[in-house]
């Protein structure tokens, strides 16, 4: 008899301590597994900002702003109006680096700008001394659907907030299909201008609001480095680079030309046209026999 403990069939009496060992060897695998799992994911969520956290006026592009950023939170302590925090441990945001949320707590473009020269390591631009060069994000009416001045009513609430009204937001007056006639108000935003402060977002009527400042790299797609707008470069050289500006002769019959300017083939009026109402006479000629 084994007296119920030892392990079955093996003949030898109990091992309490082994089995003890292998027990909490079990446990301390299983909690380094579970440690490990956490670490990983916030490791993996550390290098994904969430699409609401904008940072700091003259914040460096992502990657250069985690690699420069100490955590120091001197950024924080700098805005007297308590819109910049700090990501917590359990933030979406890398922790300890510093955000804003828009739709809460907009940036108010303070005029000396007291949260970036107070940034020890250069994280925030020292070299940006005029708030309205600051690019901290880019305003974008997400949903046309939702947004009333698509509606035709009179809005302008984004508009009229915007501390760079008339440059980074304007107004575009377009004829109200659905009426016949009033005009919509439709709120655009020019990226040239927009400080990414936050303002119109915070200040948009609806419940989820139709306008949002979004990181850079949401709001804006990117042009392949490669590609090159031939009337850009035109007008830089002062002359088109690719296809000499002459003039194209073509072999076409009597009557017909052709013109670059967007018209394309062009039967001059008055002469008689070389081509049959028919397509396929047009297909077969040159296949009929001669007569
Ligand atoms: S500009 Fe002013 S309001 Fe905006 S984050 Fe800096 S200190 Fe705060
Ligand atoms: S002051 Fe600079 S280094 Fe310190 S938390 Fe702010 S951005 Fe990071
Ligand atoms: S985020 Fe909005 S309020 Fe701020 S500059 Fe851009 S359009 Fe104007």
């Amino acid at each position: 008899m084994n007296g119920g403990s030892g392990e079955k069939g093996s003949g030898h009496p109990a091992q309490p301590g082994r089995r003890r060992f292998l027990g909490d060897l079990a446990r301390t695998a299983c909690g380094v597994g579970v440690l490990g799992l956490g670490l990983g994911l916030h490791a993996s969520r550390a290098n994904a900002l969430p699409a609401a956290a904008i940072r700091p006026p003259g914040a460096l592009p992502e990657a250069e702003f985690l690699a420069a950023c100490t955590r120091c939170g001197l950024c924080v302590r700098g805005c007297p109006y308590d819109v910049l925090k700090l990501a917590g441990l359990l933030d979406e945001a890398p922790a300890g680096t510093p955000y804003f949320v828009a739709r809460t707590e907009p940036c108010v473009m303070c005029e000396d700008i007291p949260c970036v020269p107070v940034c020890p390591t250069g994280a925030l631009d020292h070299a940006l001394t005029d708030i309205h060069e600051a690019r901290m994000g880019l305003a974008v009416v997400v949903d046309h659907e939702a947004c009333i001045a698509f509606q035709g009513l009179r809005c302008e609430v984004c508009f009229n907030i915007c501390p760079v009204r008339g440059k980074a937001i304007t107004l575009d007056l377009q004829h109200n299909a659905r009426s016949g006639k009033h005009a919509l108000f439709i709120p655009v935003v020019h990226s040239a201008d927009c400080t990414g402060c936050g303002l119109c977002e915070k200040a948009c009527i609806l419940e989820e609001a139709a306008i949002k400042v979004l990181p850079m790299r949401l709001a804006k797609g990117e042009l392949g480095h490669h590609y090159r707008l031939g009337w850009e470069q035109k007008a830089e050289h002062g002359g088109s680079l690719v296809t000499p500006d002459q003039q194209h002769r073509y072999n076409l019959p009597e009557g017909v030309r052709y013109e670059h300017g967007g018209r394309g083939l062009i039967i001059d009026e008055g002469a008689e046209s070389p081509y049959s109402d028919n397509p396929l006479d047009t297909l077969n000629r040159g296949l009929e026999p001669d007569r």
